[in-house]
């Protein structure tokens, strides 16, 4: 091993040795011996050996604080990628997880970064992470990238451009999503150097002028400080920073600002030790300095998402300059450098660290205390559950990335790419491998579609295997399109099905063609086959069809009972002849022959006729009934007992329009009606209510109660049932209730 070499690692040695002096030593001589030996001759474009890049990386990571195997997976890092070692080798050598730290950060140096469009980069930082079943790995990943940007002055220009707007792009805002500043922003200004050079050196002058011409003002500031709050008798760490030349840059050329309008170039921070204390801070400062309105921010009280912890404020010192003040506790200010890193640098022994005597370091004992049981890899396993667990992140072949929702297929694929995709799909295959149409997606899988022009189209079977509503609608839609008539099939049958549930038949609705004209325009439709249709692909519910054709029926029945009334009146008061052309019509050969009706109603002595159930009092079979014509729109059926059929009560000029119905026998249609419950108020009624009548096996229409004066309840229910018989049981059932008083039909 060349001397070099060997210097180096001594560095790295004593780097690790400083985080955990137990840190066991042979094991990462003998893992730096591994790499050496399998990167060999391999040379940098630096002209170095290959192997002071791994070392270097490795001591980013030590310096991170992480553990001994992520150290040593830094050491190996690119051997599985650019030499003969493989997985179980090092598993044998190093433990399963160091090898599968080492995979992890391989597959990531895999990824491929092609498009640059802005959702593309957010769904590619999504399954760089999503990618890393361990966050250690994605913590080597940048560790290695941070290495390579600050080796990137020996890569053509081409290859530099690429690499720092890949930086810039996907890890420094990955950085910064773990709460990772410092790795952040020197990745940031590593890549701006790059991006704009020049850009980037008139940044640099210009803080470094601001900061001499007022370099005497910060150190007073920083004294003033300093002692006032030693007045206090605060304990706390007190030092000016400067911002990075990167957020400068953006801040000037983004909101195109001048850099004296960037009120947060100084800062200073103040570092406390506990959070009362914060606040003590903060209003000293406000005592001391002007601070400007609005820029006071409260992260204690809310963090940012990546855990970031902090109060700012930004006040004018009597020079008129404005500064920033940051105040925050010791392991604030951990989180807010090291971010998720942090965890390990508590983990191991601060006790030897080189910041101040133990005692100022108690926060960190207490922290150590109260971490003791959380083991780290219950950490890890928390984070990583934690990173997009409900969606997955597949490449295109041409390298585009799709999101879709975890457990997703090849289906959601295609018709995530196009409709036509989808609907053409013979096949799929997955990172080279034909799958079958079920096979869930992982992250990183490469997705091919095969397609055919002579493909028949999707199955119903697709919308139960696929995962995404995009998917699903997609399939209904081609549906819609391609199976009209297996649609119209299987939506007539719903929709008549359903009809007969509400008591309506299909001559009801089809009497005239102006009726039906009007049903169909009230449900938005131009002639049933495209109602079938609709209701066939899933795009309306036969419920709603029929439910809403029942209400516009009942709405022409009423403008037609007002129209026939003011009619009669009128013909009564001219001629005095028969009123009602139906009733005069002359009785078939058949008519006196009871006929077996869809209503379960025959009407005496009219044939085919239309049949509707008032909603006054909603009689059942076995109810004693009595009809009434309608101008132009059947017989509207009575309970005899309803005070709108009552014989007293009848207008003498409708007399011929009372007409004798009767039930049908051994109809097994339901029918609708109502009944309205009394009962003393308590918690649980309508429970009870509801529970009766699903033990009766009552169907349910509708069931609402409401609460009256001087503690009692009236419940209201709309129910089916077979006949008269049913119904009574249902009200005996419903009488025992405790509380119930009455139960009553609604309009008898
Ligand atoms: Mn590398």
């Amino acid at each position: 091993m060349e001397e070099n070499i060997q210097e180096r690692y001594e560095q790295l040695e004593k780097r690790v040795l400083e985080n955990n002096p137990s840190a066991d030593t042979a094991r990462l001589r003998s893992a730096l011996a591994y790499a050496d030996q399998h990167h060999g001759g391999q040379l940098r474009k630096s002209g170095e050996p290959y192997i002071t890049h791994p070392i270097a990386v490795a001591e980013i990571v030590a310096d991170l604080g992480l553990d001994m195997d992520s150290v040593i997976a830094a050491l190996l890092h690119d051997c599985i990628e650019d030499t003969d070692s493989t997985h179980d080798d090092i598993a044998k050598q190093f433990g399963a997880t160091v090898a599968e730290l080492v995979e992890g950060v391989t597959k990531l140096t895999r990824m491929q970064y092609t498009s640059k469009e802005e959702e593309q980069m957010e769904n590619l930082r999504k399954m760089f992470m999503a990618m890393a079943k361990d966050v250690r790995v994605i913590l080597i990943k940048l560790c290695d990238r941070l290495h390579n940007m600050r080796t990137l002055e020996y890569q053509s220009e081409r290859k530099q451009k690429e690499k720092s707007l890949e930086t810039m792009e996907i890890y420094a805002p990955i950085a910064h999503r773990l709460g990772m500043q410092r790795l952040k922003w020197e990745l940031e200004d590593l890549s701006l150097q790059y991006l704009d050079p020049i850009g980037y050196k008139e940044v640099q002058e210009e803080l470094d002028e601001l900061t001499r011409q007022n370099s005497e003002f910060l150190a007073r500031m920083q004294r003033q400080i300093e002692e006032r709050l030693a007045q206090e008798g605060v304990k706390c760490t007190v030092y000016g920073r400067l911002k990075h030349i990167y957020s400068v840059y953006r801040k000037m050329y983004a909101q195109s600002k001048t850099i004296k309008e960037i009120f947060d170039i100084y800062a200073f921070r103040v570092i406390v030790e506990d959070i009362p204390a914060c606040y003590t801070v903060l209003g000293c400062i406000h005592d001391m300095f002007k601070p400007v309105l609005g820029r006071f921010k409260d992260y204690i009280g809310t963090p940012k998402p990546n855990g970031y912890q902090s109060l700012h404020t930004t006040v004018i010192g009597r020079e008129g300059i404005p500064f920033e003040v940051q105040i925050r506790t010791w392991d604030m200010h951990q989180t807010a450098e090291y971010g998720v890193a942090a965890h390990w640098k508590y983990k191991q022994g601060m006790a030897n660290s080189k910041l101040g005597s133990e005692k100022e370091f108690e926060w960190v004992r207490k922290l150590l205390e109260s971490q003791q049981d959380a083991d780290p890899d219950e950490f890890v396993r928390t984070l990583k559950v934690d990173m997009f667990a409900d969606e997955v992140f597949v490449f295109t072949p041409n390298g585009d990335v799709k999101s879709l929702p975890a457990g997703a297929t090849p289906i959601d694929f295609a018709y995530s790419i196009h409709s036509a995709v989808g609907n053409s799909m013979t096949g799929a295959r997955v990172n080279g491998r034909i799958v079958t149409y079920d096979t869930p997606l992982k992250n990183g899988d490469i997705v091919e579609i095969i397609t055919s022009k002579s493909a028949k189209g999707p199955s119903r079977d697709w919308m139960n295997i696929c995962k995404s509503n995009e998917a699903r609608n997609k399939i209904r839609q081609w549906f819609k399109k391609e199976r009209r008539e297996e649609n119209i099939a299987t939506g007539r049958a719903a929709f008549e099905s359903e009809l007969k549930h509400l008591g309506l038949s299909m001559a009801a609705i089809t009497a005239t063609p102006e009726i039906l004209d009007a049903l169909l325009k009230r449900v938005r439709f131009g002639s049933l086959d495209e109602l079938y249709a609709a209701i066939g692909y899933g795009g309306m519910s036969a419920q709603k069809a029929a439910s809403r054709m029942k209400e516009e029926l009942s709405r022409m029945g009423r403008v037609e009972r007002q129209n026939a009334e003011r009619q009669a009146m009128q013909e009564s008061l001219s001629a005095g002849q028969t009123i009602f052309p139906a009733a005069a019509k002359q009785p078939g050969p058949e008519a006196n022959r009871p006929r077996r009706s869809e209503s379960g109603i025959i009407v005496e002595g009219l044939d085919n006729c239309m049949v509707k159930f008032a909603k006054c009092c909603t009689p059942v079979p076995g109810d004693p009934v009595v009809g009434f014509i309608t101008r132009g729109y059947g017989v509207s059926i009575h309970r005899q007992d309803c005070p709108n059929a009552d014989p007293a009560r009848r207008k003498p000029e409708e007399a011929g329009r009372w007409v004798s119905v009767s039930w049908v026998d051994g109809e097994q249609a339901s029918y609708r009606t109502s009944l309205e419950i009394s009962a003393k108020d308590r918690d649980g009624l309508a429970l009870d209510v509801a529970m009766a009548l699903s033990t009766q096996k009552v169907k349910v229409n509708n069931l609402s109660a409401r609460s009256e004066p001087d503690g009692y309840a009236m419940v209201f229910l709309e129910l089916s049932v077979k006949d008269k018989q049913e119904l009574t049981g249902v009200i005996n059932k419903l009488s025992q209730i405790p509380g119930v008083f009455l139960v009553k039909r609604a309009g008898g």
